[in-house]
């Protein structure tokens, strides 16, 4: 459907051969190091990282949510270091008697808001659209849309308005994409930094996975459109700020791996063969148990029909938290 394959593939190519998930960004720097830059060669490898992104793609090929999704080897990268981390975390645990892990989170977020010039067209939103963008995540991670209540919570730091017209629009794995957030970024693993704009190749947005080590292209980027309020038609309720950072808290899409038994790595999201776009009724692209998840934050479709997030996957995105975010 509007997938347009030939950009998939080429980025899925050269994304993941770097690691895994990493794509989303620089932030998974440290996790794999060995992964890491392979396939990089047209990047600038600044950092020694991988970083591993993933986008959200609009229906009928007009706009895009990712540039990339995760090969099977980029996920079995992926779990191995989170069943690493935690490894050894339990053992810090057991020494020191430390804490249990922290169950209610409240993630500090900064937004860049880049624009060309001060017109709406060239990226000069409203304040408001951030604000409603941030109740849109507060909604969508505490359960209030339909969904499962997750721990986190997002709390508005500061809003970075950005007239650069070399960093818009964002194009995804850019020598412009690493400087604006080498520049940009703030705070530490646990900071959401956003960035806003006119994206490349009709993307609603892509973001990077946690990783060991911190990246500077840690983050998520977003069509300033498809905040609340914005133009991008059936793609302006703020639900691809929600996948995005959903992906940041190391979540993937309900059809990673298609119909085998791994899939997403979350047992209570059906197995899906590919994404789903628009609103289908009775999808089931696989043959294992429940119809396509097609409510989930984490699949394609538009915004008025993904609404949720699964026990499974809030459990997974505290997990990560607490393996690679917490202070
Ligand atoms: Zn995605």
């Amino acid at each position: 459907m509007g997938l347009r394959p030939n950009l998939l593939t080429r980025r899925v190519a050269g994304v993941a051969t770097t690691t895994l998930a990493l794509l989303l960004s620089t932030a998974a720097v440290g996790v794999a190091p060995a992964a890491a830059h392979v396939g990089h060669a047209d990047e600038a490898c600044a950092e020694p990282a991988d970083t591993h992104s993933d986008a959200k793609i609009k229906v009928g090929g007009v706009a895009k949510h990712e540039p990339n999704e995760l090969t099977a080897t980029q996920v079995r990268e992926r779990e191995a270091d989170l069943a690493a981390v935690l490894a050894a975390r339990a053992k810090r645990t057991d020494l020191k008697q430390g804490p249990a892990a922290t169950a209610s989170i409240t993630i500090p977020v900064v937004v860049h808001v880049i624009q060309r010039d001060s017109t709406r067209a060239g990226g000069n939103i409203p304040d408001s659209m951030v604000s409603s963008q941030i109740s849109v995540l507060n909604q969508s991670f505490s359960g209030a849309t339909g969904g499962t209540a997750t721990a986190f919570a997002f709390q508005l730091q500061k809003i970075n308005r950005v007239t650069n017209p070399s960093w818009y629009p964002i194009v995804q794995g850019s020598s412009a994409e690493r400087s604006m957030k080498t520049s940009l970024r703030e705070g530490g693993k646990g900071t959401l930094n956003i960035y806003l704009g006119e994206l490349s190749d009709d993307l609603l947005g892509w973001a990077t996975f946690p990783t060991r080590r911190l990246s500077s292209m840690d983050g998520v980027v977003v069509l300033s459109e498809s905040l609340p309020g914005g133009t991008a038609t059936n793609y302006n309720q703020g639900d691809t700020g929600t996948h995005e950072v959903g992906h940041w808290l190391n979540l993937y899409h309900t059809f990673q791996g298609g119909c085998a038994s791994s899939g997403d790595s979350v047992s209570d999201t059906p197995a899906e063969a590919s994404p789903a776009f628009e609103c289908p009724t009775g999808r089931d692209t696989c043959s294992t148990a429940g119809l396509d998840p097609i409510t989930n934050f984490m699949d394609y479709t538009y915004d008025s029909c993904m609404y949720q997030f699964t026990p499974g996957q809030a459990s997974r995105m505290l997990t990560a938290w607490n393996a690679y975010r917490a202070a």
